[in-house]
């Protein structure tokens, strides 16, 4: 651990690039930043209903947390459950969703789930599988469904924790999200811990705060160490 040379060794005496001992070491240090640092969110209260913690995920798709926690307040206070919500116009939803940018067929497909929803009667399937087949459901919602929901460590896979890890850990594919195993597989590990909401939660702020898209602050990173895209591209080799 702490060199380029040490993560090539592991790599060659662990084909598959996972080193468990690391995993368990990135998860304490990610936990113990994230108690320090942590930013709060009106989904992330114990008390959010599970309503509330699909409808920000729904929500939370290719939008910036900042634009939905702004937003939030209104849109909870128009809809604050699956009957509200199965009540509305499809033109509604449409109207609302723009105020965060969000484009006509987000509030389509939100219709959709309002009136799938509406037709169980407000009670979410059991099965993950049943859940991404319902609209607005894919394989991002379905885990957050699966974490937060069933309480089972589920990896909350989109861009940012993608980034943070492949950078880290020097494994992002150039295939899609959906079709990159070796992510979906890593991030699993990442996140099986007792504690694997916090940690992913974690992980999406770190991302957010330190390890951003465009001008990371790796100097004031504390994975730089052990971080191959810092030491092939900004550190010492
Ligand atoms: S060293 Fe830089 S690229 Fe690596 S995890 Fe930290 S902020 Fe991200």
């Amino acid at each position: 651990m702490g060199s380029l040379n040490d993560f090539l060794v592991r790599e060659q005496t662990n084909p598959m690039g996972y080193d468990l001992e690391y995993i368990a070491l990135f998860q304490s240090k990610i936990l113990e930043w994230f108690q320090e640092n942590r930013r709060d969110f009106p989904w992330r209260r114990v008390d959010a209903s599970n309503y509330e913690l699909i409808i920000s995920e729904v929500l939370l798709q290719r939008t910036k947390a900042e634009y939905v926690a702004n937003f939030y307040p209104t849109f909870m206070a128009k809809y604050p459950d699956w009957e509200t919500l199965g009540a509305a116009t499809e033109a509604s939803l449409i109207a609302i969703l723009s105020a965060i940018g969000l484009q006509n067929q987000k509030g389509k497909q939100l219709y959709a789930l309002a009136q799938e929803m509406k037709e169980r009667k407000g009670i979410l399937p059991t099965e993950k599988n049943v859940v991404m087949e319902m609209p607005l459901m894919g394989m991002y919602t379905a885990n957050a469904f699966e974490l937060l929901i069933l309480k089972t460590p589920s990896p909350l896979l989109d861009v940012n924790m993608s980034r943070l890890l492949g950078r880290i850990f020097d494994k992002r594919g150039k295939v899609s999200l959906r079709h990159d195993r070796v992510l979906q597989e890593l991030s699993g590990l990442v996140v099986d811990h007792d504690r694997s909401k916090e940690i992913n939660w974690a992980i999406l702020d770190y991302a957010a705060l330190i390890c951003k898209a465009h001008k990371p602050k790796c100097h004031d990173c504390i994975f730089r160490e052990d971080c191959i895209y810092f030491l092939r591209e900004i550190g010492e080799m």
